[in-house]
């Protein structure tokens, strides 16, 4: 929720801004008129990454009230192929695969099999699985300018998700720990599960089973997702995680506050041309190789079908970040890093 009230007008957020990148005087003015409910070329231009919200030294929130004239004003125009993306997900068939009793809960949204060979091995086993549309966060839907779509089934997600009697759910898809861990707070919704981050549930696993870790002793980038704008205390659980099993993450411009959108967005962006889309993606991949990354890291499994390819064409190598630790545990990964194997 944008905090008008703490909002200075310093403009650092459209200034910082990768994508719009304001002359700060300007950035000052732009922000001064979307307050005022003036039109402003920024809901037409901005990705929607989120980025913003954490450039803003108020804590303002200034990436969700562009993201709520985005909507209101309609000026956000997106490619009707993204749009029907998202009206998939939530009529995805749902299901729930008993685990063993006393053992938490997976969520796996509306995005569990878009990576195969993922949710597999130790890390797992005996674990309860939800999936489907039901389970579903909607979270998806701030990138196609309807934010209201997240506040307007918040409740329903957490409902069937408390209906599955889990006392734990681990969420794999970071957009559905950004509703659990922080929109749930704004919307007033109690969250009646413990909720954990895969993260955090990768990294507490690896800390109790420290005598199977073998040191990876790999240098890599990691591909942060829009949503940890919104949850970003847990990058240093991340730190801690990637330290245990000797993998260095390499100081690189575009991650942690610098760090870019996978490229979903912008492409799902009706008049945005393709050639940029693949320009960002590709100062991605550059910056992770031209810091010494031997392989790039993703949490979101949508990143991962965006940039794995590309970064392994340029001899950067994809892993999901439970892949990661599954390597570390001396584990097999028969599809490959990122669910695809290269020939
Ligand atoms: S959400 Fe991202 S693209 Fe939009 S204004 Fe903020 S930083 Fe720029
Ligand atoms: S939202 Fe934050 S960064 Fe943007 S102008 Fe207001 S105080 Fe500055």
């Amino acid at each position: 929720m944008f905090l008008k009230e703490k909002c200075t007008l310093c403009g650092e957020c459209l200034a910082r801004c990768p994508y719009l990148a304001y002359p700060l005087e300007e950035a000052k003015k732009e922000f001064s008129r979307l307050m005022n409910g003036e039109a402003s070329s920024v809901t037409s231009r901005c990705i929607t990454c989120a980025a913003c919200n954490m450039f803003c030294p108020e804590g303002a929130n200034p990436f969700d009230l562009i993201n709520e004239l985005q909507e209101k004003t309609g000026t956000f125009k997106v490619a009707e192929q993204s749009l029907a993306v998202m009206s998939i997900a939530p009529t995805l068939p749902s299901q729930v695969i008993k685990g063993e009793a006393g053992k938490p809960a997976i969520n796996l949204c509306a995005v569990g099999d878009m990576i195969p060979g993922v949710i597999e091995g130790a890390l797992f086993e005996g674990l309860t699985q939800i999936k489907g549309g039901d389970y579903f966060c909607y979270v998806g839907w701030i990138h196609v300018g309807k934010p209201g779509m997240v506040a307007d089934h918040a409740a329903s997600f957490v409902n069937n998700l408390a209906a599955t009697g889990a006392k734990e759910i681990i969420c794999y898809h970071d957009d559905c720990y950004a509703v659990l861990d922080n929109k749930v707070k704004e919307f007033g919704i109690a969250v009646p599960f413990k909720v954990t981050h895969l993260i955090e549930y990768l990294r507490d696993y690896v800390k109790e089973h420290a005598g199977r870790v073998r040191k990876l002793n790999m240098k890599i980038a990691y591909q942060q997702p829009c949503a940890s704008r919104y949850t970003f205390a847990k990058d240093a659980i991340l730190d801690d995680l990637f330290e245990r099993i000797g993998v260095t993450r390499v100081a690189r411009r575009y991650d942690r506050m610098g760090a870019l959108c996978c490229g979903a967005a912008m492409a799902g962006m009706k008049d945005m041309p393709r050639e940029t889309t693949e320009e960002w993606r590709m100062k991605n991949i550059m910056d992770a190789k031209e810091a010494g990354a031997e392989a790039m890291v993703f949490l979101c499994p949508m990143c991962a079908l965006n940039l794995r390819n590309r970064a392994k064409a340029r001899g950067v190598e994809p892993y999901m970040v439970s892949n990661l630790v599954r390597l570390a545990l001396g584990e097999e990964l028969a599809l490959g890093g990122a669910g695809k194997k290269f020939e």
